[in-house]
């Protein structure tokens, strides 16, 4: 009878091993907790809508890049269809609301979101949208209100101070407003550079910063505004990142929605492919900073979009679309997550989840 006997060789050559890679900082572990998050928001972004982005384009598209992904449920308290009040508000504040709702519970009552607590908890926070930042994607990031419409009013939640950086359209509804206030004044008041353009943004050395980049929303990637989302992303980054408390942004690219619902493929896309390089801009931020958390997710999917043919042969991809629908659908939306944290962002999740997700990891509390 043969006996075994027990070999400690590779168990010892494996402890060397991970003292080794332990002990090189080339091989250093990445910090397993992020100290900033960037969460992005294709709102209507579909997994068609992406894949079709990658069919057609032009880069190679930096979402690829991202180790994990998921989906995310979007459904509503009231309606298998969200719409982009409720599903943001799922989002940023954890609970399920009604459609046309932002930032409160069904009754109405306020829900403290992920921007109010990183803000209570000593760190930075930012607000990016191509729309008004008063639309209900980025409101439900800072305001509360049972109306999604009522954007003169979701403009004075902006005043509480819980948002340090907010830019994108939306100068009406703090400058030309039926109360007769130019909430300008009140922002430079508390500290804000209030800016009108690009350039005066890019220029701002302001640690709080209100970019008003559009009386109402911005132009569409096909009207010009090609480039305004990244520089918008890098502006947040570099002034966010000076808080050593770490910063959590939010950056939405609010028109594949409006491509979308217009069935008008080439809009959609052209959208697509902006937020894609908004989100190189914040992976660039990320390879350097190492601290950063970037999770790309939408509040729901518009338009029914399938792809029923294409060709990947020629260099720029050829597709064949279909709309299914005018409005939104219930279908899951896909999530992807790169950087410190990023595998908890994986499998399928209502839409609720990234609340909890994120005060965890960055060690927070409501
Ligand atoms: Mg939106
Ligand atoms: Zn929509």
């Amino acid at each position: 009878m043969k006996t075994k006997s027990f070999n400690f060789l590779p168990i010892i050559i494996l402890l060397l091993a991970g003292i080794l890679f332990t002990g090189t900082d080339s091989f250093a572990r990445p910090p397993k907790k992020p100290k900033n998050i960037i969460l992005f928001i294709g709102d209507g972004m579909g997994v068609a809508h992406v894949y079709a982005g990658i069919s057609v384009n032009d880069h190679p598209f930096f979402l690829k890049q991202f180790p994990y992904s998921g989906f995310s449920i979007t459904y509503s308290a009231d309606s298998y269809v969200t719409d982009s009040g409720a599903g943001g508000t799922a989002i940023a504040c954890g609970v399920k609301t009604k459609n046309g709702m932002i930032g409160v519970l069904p009754d109405g009552t306020a829900a403290p979101s992920i921007t109010e607590i990183a803000h209570r908890n000593g760190m930075s926070t930012g607000v990016l949208s191509t729309s008004t930042v008063t639309h209900a994607t980025p409101a439900s990031f800072v305001a509360h209100n049972s109306g999604r419409g009522n954007y003169e009013d979701i403009a004075l939640d902006f005043l509480k101070g819980t948002v340090d950086v907010f830019i994108g359209g939306g100068e009406n509804n703090f400058r030309s407003r039926a109360d007769g206030k130019d909430l300008s004044v009140d922002l430079k008041a508390q500290g804000f550079d209030v800016v009108y353009t690009i350039e005066d943004l890019k220029a701002s050395k302001s640690s709080r910063i209100a970019g008003l980049l559009a009386k109402e929303h911005m132009p569409t990637v096909l009207e010009g505004r090609d480039g305004a989302l990244e520089e918008m992303v890098r502006k947040a980054t570099q002034t966010l990142s000076q808080d050593k408390d770490g910063f959590f942004l939010m950056v939405e690219g609010s028109m594949i929605d409006w491509g979308a619902h217009e069935n008008n493929i080439d809009y959609t896309l052209a959208e697509v492919t902006d937020l894609d390089k908004a989100v190189g801009a914040a992976l660039e931020f990320a390879r350097t900073n190492k601290e950063t958390l970037i999770v790309v997710t939408a509040d729901h999917e518009t338009g029914g979009l399938t792809i029923p043919a294409g060709n990947l042969k020629d260099k720029d991809g050829e597709i064949t679309v279909n709309f299914s629908t005018k409005g939104h659908t219930g279908v899951m939306v896909p999530i992807f997550s790169y950087g410190p944290g990023a595998e908890q962002f994986s499998g399928i999740n209502e839409n609720t989840f990234f609340l909890n997700r994120f005060l965890k990891l960055l060690k927070i509390k409501k």
